[in-house]
C-alpha cells in the first residue's frame, strides 16, 4: 500500500517540493498553504502568528506540522510571543491528537538547515508525529492490509473536530 511506502520517506514531499522549485516568498510550501482554504490546505487551527496543518505525505497518521505565517528560517528569528505561541499550540496538538487518534506517544521536531535534513530550511516548522504502541500494528489496520482504511480527510475531520471541542 501507498502508506506503507510512504511511511519511511517522511518529510519526502517537502524535499521534493524544494528541490523542483526555488524557495521564496510565494514558492514556498509554508507560504502557499496557508493562502489556501482551510479544507484545501488541510489546516486545522489558524493562530495569531502560526497554523497548524496536516501533513498531506505523513509519516503516520495524523502528523501535524506548526508553522509562522512569517517566512522565517529559523526559531531564533522569532519573538518572544510568537515563541510562547508555538509552545501552546505544541501542547494543544498533543491534547487534540489523544483526544481525536487515541495517541499514546509523540515524537516532537524541527530540521534546521539542509545539513539537518530540512525540506523547506528557509520557512521554518515544528512537527508532530502522534506514535502508538506497536505502531506497526496500527500502520497496518491504517493502510488497509486489515479492514480499517483512514484516509487523510477522515483524520482531518477528526483532529480538527478535537481541536475545537478542547479549546
Ligand atoms: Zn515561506
Amino acid at each position: 500500500m501507498i502508506e506503507v511506502k510512504v511511511l519511511w520517506n517522511p518529510w519526502r514531499y517537502e524535499y521534493v517540493k524544494s528541490t523542483t522549485k526555488p524557495q521564496s516568498g510565494k514558492e514556498c510550501l509554508f507560504c502557499r498553504l496557508q493562502g489556501l482554504s482551510d479544507e484545501e490546505a488541510l489546516i486545522v487551527h489558524r493562530g495569531r502568528h502560526f497554523y497548524v496543518v496536516l501533513n498531506a505525505y505523513p509519516y503516520n497518521t495524523g502528523h501535524l506540522m506548526i508553522a509562522p505565517y512569517n517566512h522565517v528560517a529559523e526559531p531564533t528569528e522569532l519573538r518572544e510571543e510568537e515563541l510562547l505561541e508555538l509552545t501552546l499550540l505544541i501542547n494543544k496538538s498533543l491534547i487534540a491528537l489523544r483526544k481525536a487518534l487515541m495517541a499514546e506517544g509523540f515524537n516532537i521536531g524541527s530540521n534546521i538547515g539542509r545539513a539537518a535534513g530540512a525540506g523547506v530550511p528557509e520557512h521554518f516548522h515544528v512537527h508532530v508525529v502522534p506514535r502508538w504502541v506497536g505502531d506497526a500494528n496500527f500502520l497496518a489496520v491504517i493502510s488497509g492490509v486489515k479492514t480499517l482504511p483512514m484516509g487523510l480527510r477522515e483524520a482531518y475531520e477528526l483532529i480538527k473536530k478535537s481541536w475545537v471541542e478542547s479549546a
